[in-house]
């Protein structure tokens, strides 16, 4: 048995509306257990609230202390560093940036912005991070999957800011190592006895290895077939959810 379980949400709970068959059930064993687990997510479409929200709609209890957020981890990050970002993220979430002053930004936040990556506000961020703004990503995500559709996901344009400009991100979602370790040490688990579970062989299992976490990809949400071939390490790839609560309960 592990000593924690890091579950990914998106494709790994649920796959759109859609609740990942036997996922509930496998959710609750684990709490029920009394194992330690975490919800950590890049999704950057919708606020805190309604991601809990969404979760307890869904059969997901999730406590207020168990998720962890890019877009948290972004505003901290920030916060810490008494920023006045450029915030180029979904119309949605624009409100979780309140307490941040960005008249005269002197930071670039990039995170899943959908419809506004115009023109206009690329090349906004990318004049920012041209006269030396620090830019900020919430990951690398290439896609993710919503219903039966692939959608671009917000990597290609943090990859665009940084091209244009000559400047490298900082990551603060996954696979970011000091996201891994935020959620880590909210838990009383060494790394190496934990176990990171997702549908994203990149953002999940790469970053969790990089991190020193074990990980299993499922055959759920985004994966595509061949997905473990295009990362090195040693980790387990199992059907769905379900058997990768098998293997950290065991
Ligand atoms: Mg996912």
């Amino acid at each position: 048995m592990v000593d924690a379980l890091l579950l990914d949400l998106s494709g790994v709970l649920y796959d759109g509306d859609e609740v990942v068959p036997g996922a509930r059930e496998a959710v609750r064993r684990v709490q029920a257990s009394g194992l330690p687990v975490r919800f950590i997510t890049n999704t950057s479409r919708k606020t805190r609230s309604r991601l809990l929200a969404q979760l307890g709609q869904l059969g997901f209890h999730v406590e207020d202390e168990q998720l962890f957020t890019a877009v948290d981890a972004a505003r901290q990050w920030l916060r810490q560093r008494s920023l006045r970002p450029f915030c180029l993220v979904h119309r949605d979430i624009v409100g979780e940036f309140d307490e941040f002053e960005q008249n005269d930004p002197d930071a670039v936040l990039i995170a899943d912005a959908a419809e506004d990556f115009n023109y206009r506000n690329l090349n906004r961020a990318f004049q920012l991070c041209l006269a030396g703004a620090p830019l900020l990503g919430v990951g690398y995500n290439r896609y993710f999957k919503s219903g039966d559709q692939m959608l671009m996901d917000v990597g290609a344009f943090i990859r665009a800011i940084e091209f244009a400009a000559g400047v490298e991100a900082t990551i603060v979602g996954k696979p970011g190592t000091e996201f891994f370790n935020q959620v880590i040490a909210s838990t009383t688990a060494a790394p190496a006895r934990a176990l990171m579970v997702g549908d994203d062989v990149f953002g999940d299992v790469e970053g969790a290895l990089e991190a020193g976490i074990p990980a299993c990809l499922v055959r759920t949400g985004k994966y595509r077939a061949g997905d473990e071939e295009r990362v090195a390490g040693d980790f387990q790839v199992v059907d769905s959810v379900v058997e990768a609560v098998e293997l950290a309960l065991a």
